[in-house]
């Protein structure tokens, strides 16, 4: 290992270090681990190659950022969490400043809000969960944050009414959605929510690939399924992830090749459900999240959304309760600002107004009112916690 200054110094006579080369093409740059379902964290594995064309791409999210005046980044997540690459590298390669708010702080209002002001923060990026636990204090507003131009989401469904909330409390600012798996390096769609989006009565796109990305909507043999159809969402291109660490199975079983326009990439089947329209990407859950209650097959993401539509509500998890290995009802976890209402009233509240959108197999049986929905470490609701409080 070099000493600084010994760098510095080769650096300067223009050398490299014996043994030492360039961190470049496929060699790995970093590997993240994420939770795998099966419970045993799979290492991604992400190369320069991978990293650089994220960055060509994240760098101009926005737009409209004078390049002469580096950019006040904000990092909510955690370094072990991919969502942290697009604020920390992206930082790093436009040559801006990160603030960063370290966990301690977030979970302390006070001293939140305090970090909040002296941030200077103009690009936001976090969870939308994140984002809504911050909504849901009054000063969290372009007074506190007077440069703030940019709100970046990733890594969970953007609601319709958190977007609309940020536009009335932050009107200089933009939002922009973005989707993607830590398996092609953070993100590889993105739309901007205008106001006019945002008020739409649908759920919000996750946008349009960007340059060297491809999608295609596999059916339940892994055929190219039309426009509109749903399925699961593929990705091909230049930032899908070189595979898993040591593990050459679980590679094979996600990882593949496909060509585009002559050119062979890599490719990866992300478990997620989606459509396109019109060149956008509608995500539409997780395909491990489909259930069968009574026999009617059911979208577990698709009876929160409508929750969510529900005028004050925050957030909602909807979660299947089994007993002898077979499900037998729906419970709901909101959060929702019904004031004074929370056990058996709001419970027929929440019933009778999911009744116009939703068929009555698909209203859950109980409804559980919190404060707040709990979150993992990386800023995303906890499904697994509230597994457990069911119990
Ligand atoms: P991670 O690898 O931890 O970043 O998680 C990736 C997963 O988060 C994706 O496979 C999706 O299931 C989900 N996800 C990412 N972006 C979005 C988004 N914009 N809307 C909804 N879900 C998303």
């Amino acid at each position: 290992m070099l000493a600084a200054a010994e760098l510095t110094a080769l650096a300067e006579r223009g050398g490299s270090p014996v043994g030492l080369r360039p961190v470049e093409g496929e060699d790995l740059f970093y590997i993240l681990f994420t939770s795998g379902s099966t419970g045993t964290p799979k290492g991604v594995q992400i190369t320069a190659d991978c990293l650089d064309h994220f960055l060509d791409w994240s760098s101009q999210l926005g737009e409209g950022f004078p390049a002469e005046a580096p950019r006040v980044f904000l990092n909510q997540a955690p370094f072990s969490f991919d969502l942290s690459v697009m604020d920390l590298y992206t930082a790093f390669y436009t040559g801006g400043t990160l603030w960063t708010l370290p966990k301690e702080v977030q979970q302390d209002a006070a001293a939140l809000f305090s970090s909040l002001e002296r941030s200077g923060a103009q690009v936001w990026v976090s969870t939308p969960s994140f984002a809504e636990v911050c909504l849901a204090d009054r000063r969290f507003d372009s007074a506190l944050l007077p440069d703030m131009r940019l709100f970046l989401f990733c890594g969970e469904t953007l609601q319709n009414a958190t977007a609309q909330k940020l536009h009335s409390r932050f009107p200089g600012a933009k939002v922009i959605n973005t989707y993607g798996p830590t398996e092609s390096t953070v993100a590889i769609t993105q739309v901007e929510i205008t106001p006019a989006l945002a008020a739409a009565d649908e759920p919000l796109p996750v946008g349009a690939t960007k340059p060297g990305t491809w999608l295609f909507i596999a059916g339940p043999e892994g055929e190219d399924l039309p426009e509109g159809e749903r399925g699961e969402i593929v990705i091909v291109g230049d930032t899908v992830s070189s595979g898993y660490f040591g593990r050459p199975d679980l590679t094979a079983r996600a990882f593949g090749t496909r060509r585009v326009a002559g050119v062979e990439y890599r490719l990866y089947r992300t478990g997620d459900k989606g459509y396109l329209r019109g060149g956008q990407l509608h995500y539409c859950g997780r395909l491990d999240l489909q259930i069968k209650l009574h026999g009617y097959r059911i979208e577990l993401e698709d009876i929160e959304q409508n929750i969510c539509r529900l005028p004050g509500v925050r957030g909602a998890v909807v979660l299947p309760q089994e007993r002898d290995g077979t499900i037998r009802s729906l419970t709901a976890y909101v959060a929702a600002d019904w004031p004074g209402e929370r056990g058996f009233a709001a419970s027929q509240r929440a019933r009778g107004e999911l009744a116009q959108f939703l068929p009555a197999y698909m209203i859950p049986k109980k409804f559980v009112f919190l404060d707040a929905l709990p979150m993992t470490a990386n800023g995303k609701v906890d499904r697994k916690a509230l597994g457990g409080l069911a119990r």
